[in-house]
């Protein structure tokens, strides 16, 4: 398989999390003390939180795609501090253990390759995720749940915001970020007024209420845009793996 870098969330916006208790759309973070039986992937880590850490639920400000393709994911991120995943052809164990993943690839202009996107067992990922490496077309890989879509963790060719490449002096690494698209504004996040941090529920499965209320998603708007269908994906009441 082509060489690859699975890109944890920056260590920066974890701090600012935890620090802050909102995430990138201005809402509490939600408090949750991972339960037995997995279903806790931290974006930091990107290890399974083990019983009885504390983890924190916010939405995230996927840094790719831009443009059309934009969108910001729900993520879990371990409450206390944790070491950044910097791992190189390696598979993150958050992917491993999803029971049902969504590959998703982007070209350059940050267009999604539908032929290449598949959808399987994490743990069966390897000839999916090598495809799309290998598709010269590919920019970079996301890696989401399949059920609720949160995103797992970015995938990129030869180290994170790198990219391995052969001319006539051999192989060398080139940045790739930020990889500038012209037509897209990205949205504001805007702290919610009278935000009080974070707020503690019990686990996923026994405090379903406390998890629909009160964050009402903030989505992205370009303005003078408008936004077909961007009302039908509403994240309210879906469990995150
Ligand atoms: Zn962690």
């Amino acid at each position: 398989m082509t060489a690859f870098h699975c890109i944890a969330i920056e260590t920066e916006t974890a701090a600012r999390f935890r620090a802050t208790g909102l995430d990138d759309r201005g809402n509490p973070l939600r408090r949750i003390i991972a339960m037995p039986g997995g279903g806790y992937p931290c974006r930091h880590c990107l290890r399974l939180a083990r019983p009885g850490e504390a983890m924190l639920l916010g939405s995230y400000d996927l840094p790719k795609p831009l443009g059309i393709y934009w969108t910001p994911s729900p993520i879990l991120l371990h409450e206390a501090e944790c070491p950044r995943s910097d791992a190189a052809d390696e598979i993150a164990p958050i992917v491993r253990a999803n029971p049902l993943v969504s590959v998703r690839a982007y070209d350059g202009e940050h267009q999604c390759l539908y032929d290449l996107g598949h959808v399987c067992a994490g743990a069966e990922i390897d000839a999916s995720l090598a495809r799309a490496l290998d598709d010269p077309r590919t920019a970079f890989v996301n890696i989401h749940t399949a059920r609720p879509g949160c995103l797992l963790v970015r995938v990129e060719r030869g180290r994170g915001g790198q990219r391995l490449v052969e001319d006539e002096s051999g192989l060398r690494l080139i940045s790739t970020d930020p990889e500038p698209v012209a037509s897209f504004r990205a949205p504001r996040a805007r702290p919610r007024t009278g935000a009080v941090g974070i707020e503690t529920v019990a686990s996923l499965d026994r405090a379903p209420t406390s998890l629909t209320r009160p964050g009402t998603p903030r989505r992205p708007r370009r303005r003078g845009t408008r936004r077909p269908g961007a009302d039908s994906s509403s994240p309210r009441g879906r469990p995150v793996l």
